[in-house]
């Protein structure tokens, strides 16, 4: 278990060793051109979105522009503030015009996710859109597995993962938005069912260690 302040350091060391990559790294020239993830590094949720847009290059923030804004106000809409939970992207600069990260951008950034992902240690990985949910779930329709939560082996490690869409979708088609709205309307309960796993869990490891 990684204590809330290695997390705070691992996490700086790993943004600094990204913005010293910079200039080798796809979409990105300079230092300021990454856009580091936020959060609580202790938080129970990540959230992984697409790629960093304008407003979050004149930022250096991820999601504070209006799907930012969208997926801000559903969060605090179920009882969450975003200090709560931890929010990145699978690229972390921006695509000229805003345009899909290609897999040579995702393959190049895919480490640092990664080690973002070893020290936050989330109860639960939220996918925002289909580029994030690929990583956990290829091969899936998210319009077929939205909203239901998937048991994932990732790197030998199982992980929980719930594919969302993305805000940007919801904002483009009313019914989207709903079906984003009601996928988050699960967390709190998602939430609580992995306590009770976690504790399980727990419990049964004390069992077994009294018993040897
Ligand atoms: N869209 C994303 O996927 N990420 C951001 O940070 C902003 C918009």
């Amino acid at each position: 278990m990684i204590d809330i302040v290695n997390k705070v350091t691992s996490l700086k060391n790993l943004y600094s060793k990204l913005e010293s990559a910079a200039p080798t790294l796809p979409l990105a020239t300079r230092a300021e051109d990454i856009i580091p993830g936020e959060g609580s590094p202790d938080a129970k949720i990540m959230f992984i979105g697409e790629a960093p847009g304008y407003y979050e290059t004149v930022q250096r923030r991820p999601f504070v522009g209006k799907s930012g804004q969208l997926f801000r106000a559903t969060l605090r809409e179920i009882g969450l503030t975003d200090a709560e939970v931890y929010i990145s992207n699978i690229v972390k600069a921006r695509p000229p015009d805003n345009r899909d990260p290609l897999p040579a951008e995702i393959f190049a950034y895919k480490p640092y996710l990664n080690q973002e992902i070893e020290i936050i240690q989330p109860q639960l990985i939220c996918t925002l859109g289909r580029y994030s949910m690929a990583k956990f779930l290829p091969d899936v329709r998210i319009s077929q597995v939205h909203g239901r939560l998937h048991k994932v082996n990732w790197h030998h490690q199982l992980v929980f993962v719930l594919p969302m869409f993305h805000p940007a979708a919801a904002l483009r088609a009313p019914k989207v938005k709903d079906d984003f709205v009601a996928d988050f309307k699960k967390l709190p309960k998602i939430l609580e069912w992995l306590a009770n796993q976690a504790e399980s869990a727990e419990l049964q490891h004390q069992i077994e260690e009294t018993l040897l």
